[in-house]
């Protein structure tokens, strides 16, 4: 079971691991995965009261009901400005992407984080505590910055709101993360999970992945991000195109 370290700090926020009962499969379906990406969400929930705790209640009551009286509907963390509560372990999916059941799906391969979206929590505390978490996540179990997606890229639903209509896109949330993600690594982050870092990976796709993080950060300094990122994602990035961003980035670097 890979948890979080239950009373450590993740950004401003305090970690309650609080792992929801077996039982109901809409709600733990207790399917194993190996986390490739982490999928953005906003609660969708603007009502006074609808903070981190809340949502932690709300899944409890859910996993404990008969799954006749559900609907699929799951995620690993909820966090606000003040708390994060993980509610499923992360090597086990959830049902937070809106596409099905598929081994490719969001559902079987991404980690489901909730930013709650209540008027009492500061949003811009409970973004950054996320992006702690997701720089953590991505540091945990391999993943790059362009594999950190909205729920939006799964279902076509529009989540995060909040994020996407500020910001009218994803990607300057997904650059905050590339940002927190680049900073100097802190000595502490390895004592934030609970079990042992399994270090599954093959060499092979250790490197791809850094190969891939390099033609990210490399793009953030050309300042062509989303063209460039966008298709290392679609897997349309050719040899001339990274020669292309070898050149901006030196014209860029070297202004
Ligand atoms: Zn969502």
């Amino acid at each position: 079971m890979r948890l979080l370290k239950h009373g450590s700090k993740v950004g401003n926020a305090t970690v309650i691991v609080d792992i929801i009962q077996k039982g109901n499969p809409e709600i733990r379906p207790g399917t194993s995965m190996k986390p490739k990406k982490i999928t953005t969400h906003n609660t969708g929930n603007a009502s006074k009261g609808a903070n981190a705790k809340a949502h932690n209640t709300y899944i409890h009551n859910l996993a404990s009901y008969h799954p006749k009286d559900t609907t699929h509907v799951s995620w690993h963390i909820s966090v606000d400005d003040m708390c994060i509560y993980q509610h499923i372990p992360f090597d086990e999916t959830a049902w937070h992407c809106g596409d099905g059941s598929g081994v490719n799906s969001g559902n079987r391969t991404s980690i489901g984080i909730e930013i709650c979206e209540n008027p009492e929590t500061n949003t811009r505390q409970a973004e950054e505590n996320a992006i702690a978490l997701t720089v953590l996540l991505m540091k945990e179990f391999g993943v790059g910055s362009i594999d950190v997606v909205p729920h939006q890229h799964w279902s076509g639903k529009y989540c995060p709101r909040v994020i996407l209509k500020r910001d009218e896109s994803f990607t300057s949330y997904r650059n905050r993360v590339a940002a927190a993600f680049s900073a100097p690594k802190k000595e502490e982050d390895e004592l934030k999970f609970s079990s042992p870092t399994l270090k599954s990976e093959t060499e092979t796709s250790l490197l791809s992945k850094a190969h891939r993080q390099i033609i990210v950060d490399a793009a953030v300094k050309a300042g062509a991000y989303s063209s460039w990122v966008d298709k290392l994602a679609n897997g349309t990035l050719t040899d001339a195109d990274v020669l292309g961003l070898a050149v901006k980035y030196t014209v860029a670097v070297n202004k």
